[in-house]
């Protein structure tokens, strides 16, 4: 795109480190909007912009720009606010070195240097960050991101046809000549119905099965806007690393309160009958885990280099 030229808006070219610096800087501080957006996105009285100012929630006292400065202000306040020395969770600074991280890793992975799509792909990348955290508090993606991203993924891949120049169906759309924005839009459309659709069968199929709602509908969602953005083979590739890395913290997770209820039981030496009633009451805890950040975790690999990571799979790239 014409518009997004470094060199019409002053930046240096985008394959400079210079420029890397520059994005990596940008991202500290969409990192701390993205906190904004994880505290706020759930609350029904607020919106990101308003109140406008960021605010500390223990005194309502508005913060000055000094107090804003992300990692450093929390840093620097030792985690503490300055007005009533409310401890500030180290959750803030993490999300603030996490989209500084994400920024540089969507630039180092950037095909040719395309502002375009560097630009898409941070935008996403903020995106799954928010879903994650958001999901890991209160078992639910906010619709801004899944919703939002139902209807800019379309956006983005007629305005940016790149984004899909190795998806299956755009390919076979454009066939000899470079894929277009009408063939971009298809595999967008595509990747939408395989990605949501998919994980609404599972929970279709589940739900009957287990009597009780197996996927949320939000994860229906979030999969719908990711696979716009990744195509269909992304989809496939994306689901995979999802429930590979979400059954090994499962199961880690019941591990963990099957650790717990056994050592409630050592403490008040109910120890004969334990291991049973253990394992039982861990595997019922241990079952509510969220899937959004796994989701997010595969859609964020395949979007940064699904090329390589689609080989990995048995039905090749
Ligand atoms: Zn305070």
């Amino acid at each position: 795109m014409l518009l997004l030229e470094p060199s019409l808006i002053a930046l240096p070219p985008v394959e400079t480190g210079l420029f890397g610096a520059f994005w990596t800087l940008i991202g500290l501080f969409v990192g701390s909007f993205l906190n904004v957006c994880i505290h706020r996105f759930p609350l029904e009285d607020q919106s990101v912009f308003a109140p406008l100012r960021s605010y500390c929630p223990g005194c309502g006292r508005q913060l000055s720009a000094m107090e804003n400065l992300p990692v450093l202000s929390w840093l620097l306040q030792r985690g503490r606010c300055k007005g009533c020395s409310m401890w500030i969770h180290w959750r803030y600074p993490l999300v603030e070195l996490l989209g500084a991280a994400a920024f540089y890793v969507a630039w180092r992975m950037v095909p040719g240097g395309d502002l375009a799509i560097l630009l898409i792909h941070s935008v996403v990348l903020s995106g799954l960050i928010v879903a994650t955290f958001v999901d890991f508090d209160r078992y639910e993606i906010p619709d801004q991101v899944s919703i939002g991203g139902m209807w800019a993924a379309p956006v983005a891949s007629f305005l940016v046809p790149a984004l899909h120049s190795g998806g299956p169906v755009a390919q076979a759309m454009a066939g000899e000549a470079p894929v277009d924005g009408v063939a971009a839009l298809c595999e967008c459309f595509a990747g939408m119905a395989l990605g949501g659709g998919f994980l609404y069968c599972v929970g279709w199929i589940g739900t009957r099965i287990y009597k009780a709602e197996a996927m949320g509908f939000g994860d229906v969602k979030l999969m719908a806007a990711g696979g716009g953005f990744i195509g269909i083979k992304g989809v496939a590739a994306a689901l995979i690393i999802a429930v590979v890395v979400a059954s090994v913290f499962g199961v880690l997770n019941i591990l963990r309160f099957y650790h717990v209820v056994r050592s409630r039981q050592r403490r008040r030496r109910l120890d004969n009958r334990g291991v049973a009633e253990a394992i039982r009451t861990a595997r019922i805890v241990g079952r509510y885990l969220p899937f959004g950040p796994y989701l997010a975790l595969g859609i964020g690999i395949v979007l940064l280099d699904w090329k390589d990571v689609l080989t990995l799979l048995p039905f090749g790239p």
